[in-house]
């Protein structure tokens, strides 16, 4: 913020500066060397062209025009014109020739000389050209004044530093209700309460039952907790104060605890309302943690905000709703009794939930007759709500860049894989070499994936760039698991290592594009060990996250080794097992399948993406060759109602 204030004043005088030295730069110009005749000169002024004339010394001659004319010097030698001079005589009455002019040409002793040389000195310009740039200046700082005082106040109202940027949401111009939120049935059941205290405070207070100040909802990002939160005022009726944690910290120290105390001032005058403080973690993390020191402004807000908390006996009828992504980050403080002492959890959309949200977003958008949600739903596994509307966006976005009138199936999964890997970038030139070492990589992961009973189905294998992957093998996980077997785990690394295998096995090099197949293996190995406790060798003993966001965060930052160095070499040697059997294991997988490993790779460098139907065909022994000629025969009946990709849309 300041940081801008101090680019506008170095830009403006920037400005000032230009401003300047251009208009100076234009009366400069002005200044142009003229000849005339001594009659001419004389005829100049007998017309009383001149405001004054002057004649010093010997033939050095100098003239003002009047008033918005030219100003002429008349003059062989310019320096001889003192200023003084100049003063004296410039409001003297305009000379005629006959009688000063004579006179004062007499007194220097000067004569005429043929010509006189002059210069026009200053293009006298109109008045109001003359202020331009002044008012260029007045300009300039007005906008200046403005520009600091909206950004110091927030809406334009000057001065008013502590004053919350609580958004008053408007439920009457876009109410939005339960029927908005699918798939989320229990935490709408969970809310139901609160939207029930809100309406008739009085039926709690009279039995005498304490209300919930505060509602946590905890979930990760995109399951619609914002929704929610919103869904509950809209179901309720009252307003909905909304503000987001990084909102308290900003600008400058102590503005913070001032918005916290300004958004309850706020609150209290309209209750029943509900204060929903977004991503509270920004706010609310653990006092004395984070590595960059302790006692800052976030902990002053944090503080205020417990204050203000206690504050209200919580029959006045606010309810505080929060949504973090991170309960465990939290402040106790935050989350003891009489604070946030409820938590709702949002959990991501189960396959029911998946299909109901698609309904919602698909309730104003054109799609196909043979669209299906329950379809759907099965293919978006891990979606959460915010991945279901931006699918359904960017399939009809798909839709009209392909002509359609109507967004189909096929629209649909191309938008998930969309969704899941990023666009495809078709236009990215790779060598022959790149490609075949790709399509290997990537029936490399498939062979292993498909020769394991426990990994997960094979949906498409591709080897069209996208954005930050040379290809891809798409599997379809198990719905709702959120618990693996130990089995699924020690299967997956092996197909991650899948892609490296190939490449080892027939091109006898490895690519560096196997490092993130790498990096996802050891991370799976990682917790296999020191988190699910699945290694026999150590058992459950829990040894920390593997993702380290506990050091991150610098919480428990010098004790975080809480076990012993034996036992932390031990770790080490297990991951570093896992992963060579895993390796090996892989290897023979492919080297057992090598004659379906390169018809795959063929097909794959062919047709460049398969669906999992056609891997299934190739596992079991079909070739290019098979697909080639089963297309020019389909080609040929000019049928193609059972061709297994849909066809491509016409291209004009
Ligand atoms: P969060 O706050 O949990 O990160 P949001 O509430 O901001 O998620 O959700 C983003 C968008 O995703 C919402 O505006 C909504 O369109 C969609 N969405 C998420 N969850 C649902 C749901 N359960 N039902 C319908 N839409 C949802
Ligand atoms: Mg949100
Ligand atoms: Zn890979």
């Amino acid at each position: 913020m300041k940081k801008r204030i101090l680019y506008t004043l170095l830009y403006t005088a920037l400005v000032v500066v230009v401003v300047i030295l251009v208009f100076n730069g234009l009366q400069g110009n002005a200044n142009e060397k003229k000849e005339i005749s001594s009659s001419e000169f004389i005829k100049m002024m007998q017309d009383g062209e001149f405001r004054f004339v002057l004649v010093v010394n010997n033939n050095a001659v100098y003239a003002v025009t009047q008033e918005n004319k030219n100003k002429i010097n008349f003059d062989q030698d310019n320096s001889k014109i003192s200023d003084d001079v100049m003063r004296k005589y410039e409001y003297k009455s305009s000379v005629t020739y006959t009688e000063e002019f004579d006179k004062l040409l007499a007194e220097t002793q000067a004569k005429y000389p043929d010509t006189f040389r002059y210069d026009i000195l200053h293009q006298s310009s109109p008045w109001y050209l003359q202020f331009l740039p002044y008012l260029f200046l007045m300009l300039i700082m007005g906008v200046i004044i403005y520009i600091f005082y909206a950004q110091t106040s927030g809406n334009g109202k000057a001065m008013q530093f502590g004053r919350s940027t609580a958004k008053l949401y408007d439920e009457s111009k876009k109410k939005v209700t339960f029927n908005e939120v699918a798939g989320a049935d229990e935490e709408k059941e969970e809310l139901a309460e609160i939207v029930d205290f809100l309406k008739s405070p009085d039926k709690f207070t009279k039995m005498g039952a304490r209300i919930p100040k505060g509602v946590l909802l905890v979930g990760p990002p995109g399951t619609g907790k914002t929704l929610l939160a919103k869904s509950v005022a809209g179901e309720a009726g009252v307003p909905f104060f909304s503000i987001t944690g990084s909102d308290f910290v900003e600008l400058y120290v102590g503005i913070g605890a001032a918005r916290v105390r300004d958004l309850f001032t706020q609150a209290k005058k309209n209750a029943p309302c509900i204060i929903f403080i977004d991503e509270i973690d920004a706010v609310g993390r653990r006092r004395g943690s984070g590595i960059g020191g302790g006692h800052d402004e976030r902990e002053q807000t944090l503080n205020q905000l417990l204050v203000e908390m206690d504050g209200f006996i919580g029959n006045e009828g606010i309810i505080i709703m929060a949504a973090t992504n991170r309960a465990d980050i939290l402040d106790p403080a935050l989350l003891r009794s009489g604070r946030f002492d409820r938590q709702v959890h949002v959990l991501p959309p189960d396959t029911k939930g998946r299909e109901e949200i698609f309904k919602i977003h698909a309730r104003n958008k054109h799609f196909a007759a043979d669209v299906s949600a329950h379809e759907v739903a099965l293919l978006t596994t891990g979606f959460v709500g915010a991945d279901i509307e931006n699918l359904c966006n960017e399939s009809a976005l798909l839709a009209v860049r392909r002509g359609k009138t109507e967004i189909g199936m096929q629209e649909l999964k191309d938008a998930i894989t969309r969704v899941i890997l990023g666009p495809e970038k078709k236009s990215h030139k790779v060598s022959d070499h790149e490609r075949k070492l790709v399509a290997y990589h990537e029936a490399g992961h498939a062979i292993v994936a498909r020769s394991l009973p426990h990994c997960d189905p094979v949906t498409e294998v591709s080897v069209i760039p996208r954005s930050g992957a040379g290809g891809y093998t798409l599997t379809r996980p198990n719905d709702n698991s959120d618990t693996y077997s130990r089995r699924y785990i020690l299967d997956t690394i092996t197909m991650s290592l899948g892609g490296r295998a190939a490449e080892k096995l027939v091109l006898g090099d490895i690519s560096t594009g196997a490092s993130s197949d790498i990096r996802h293996a050891t991370d799976l190995a990682r917790s296999y060990v020191t988190k699910y406790g699945m290694y026999d060798e150590i058992g459950p003993i829990y040894l920390g996250d593997a993702d380290g966001d506990e050091i991150f965060l610098g919480r428990d930052f010098s004790t975080h080794k809480a076990f012993s160095e034996e036992l932390s070499s031990k770790v080490d040697a297990a991951i570093h097992e896992i992963i060579l059997s895993a390796d090996q294991k892989a290897y023979q997988i492919l080297a057992d399948k090598l004659q379906i490993l390169h018809n795959l790779a063929e097909v794959l460098l062919n047709k460049e993406k398969i669906t999992g139907t056609e891997f299934e065909a190739i596992y079991n022994g079909k070739t290019l060759a098979d697909f080639l000629a089963a297309e020019s025969a389909s080609a040929n009946a000019d049928s193609d109602s059972t061709a297994p990709i849909a066809p491509a849309p016409a291209k004009a």
